[in-house]
């Protein structure tokens, strides 16, 4: 069996809101979620000695057992398609670990498509995407790898075109946020952005520079202070919009252009990630 190496991008979502809850406790999205291909992890897939999947990864917090959505991903493959997995996946974590940049997700949908690729094609991308949205909601996005209206609780993916050139500043904070609590504390109530996920796109794709909107982050700013206090600095360091990514804790900031960018990369005194889009 040849070892496959694929990249992994985390994501943000630019725009946010909760529309409404199922019977099962799931939430419904409206969500424009991009790949941030600057922001990666990397996964190899190689034969093991031995029958079984195997794990390492070099960030102590991901666990390497059948909790890893990778071993989720890869069990998955292997029911479906009755291959017997004989893996050794090595992941190298870049994207902050339980940070809302996705990093899980997007672990788990490249294991589907390397898995997929190294025994010729076995299954379609619908029939990769239906495994996995039983794992996690957000993981279907991870299969287009492209900008995306994501609605329902995450199966439902219209690609879309994002024209301007993104300039975004990311702060990663050490701590993790599971996305249960930010879900469990969100406000009551339901679709609180006063525009549509589609209006937001039209104003960024019309140089208008609109607000980016979450949710989510009303509940992780009073819990978490830090966060406010880093999204206050991006916007005066010069950002136009700042934020908290998804569930948190990752702050973000969009900046007008590259040297408004690299100034505040600059100013900005903790640990910060530059991306483009
Ligand atoms: P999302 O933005 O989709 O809500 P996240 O980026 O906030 O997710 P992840 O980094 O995906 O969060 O991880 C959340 C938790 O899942 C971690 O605390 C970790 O225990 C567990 N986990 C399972 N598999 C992985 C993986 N491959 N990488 C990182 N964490 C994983």
């Amino acid at each position: 069996m040849p070892s496959i190496t694929v990249s992994c991008p985390g994501k943000v979502n630019l725009f946010l809101d909760v529309i409404g809850k199922r019977d099962d406790g799931y939430h419904l999205i409206e969500s424009l979620f991009l790949p941030i291909k600057d922001i990666a992890d990397s996964l190899k897939i190689s034969e093991a000695n031995a029958p079984g999947i195997t794990i390492s990864c070099n960030h102590p917090a991901v666990p390497l057992d059948s909790k890893n959505l990778i071993h989720k991903a890869a069990q998955a493959f292997a029911e479906k398609t009755l291959i017997t997995p004989k893996w050794k996946i090595d992941l190298v974590k870049n994207i902050p670990v339980a940070g809302g940049m996705g990093g899980g997700s997007s672990n788990a949908a490249s294991t589907f498509m390397a898995l997929n690729e190294l025994y010729d094609q076995p299954l379609n991308k619908t029939e990769m995407q239906e495994l996995a949205i039983k794992i996690g909601a957000d993981l279907p996005f991870f299969f287009e790898k492209s900008p995306a209206i994501v609605k329902g609780i995450g199966e439902k993916i219209a690609s879309c075109r994002v024209e301007e050139k993104l300039f975004m500043l990311f702060v990663p904070f050490q701590f993790p946020v599971a996305a249960f609590w930010a879900y469990k504390n969100r406000q009551d109530g339901f679709s609180h952005s006063s525009i549509t996920c589609e209006e937001y796109l039209s104003l960024l794709n019309n140089e208008k520079f609109p607000q980016t909107y979450n949710d989510l982050a009303k509940p992780l700013i009073e819990k978490f202070p830090l966060l406010k206090q880093a999204c206050d600095k991006l916007l005066k360091l010069g950002a136009y919009s700042s934020n908290v990514s998804g569930s948190g804790p990752t702050c973000f900031a969009l900046f007008k252009d590259q040297e408004s960018l690299k100034q505040a990369h600059n100013k900005l005194k903790r640990q910060s990630i530059m991306a483009t889009f």
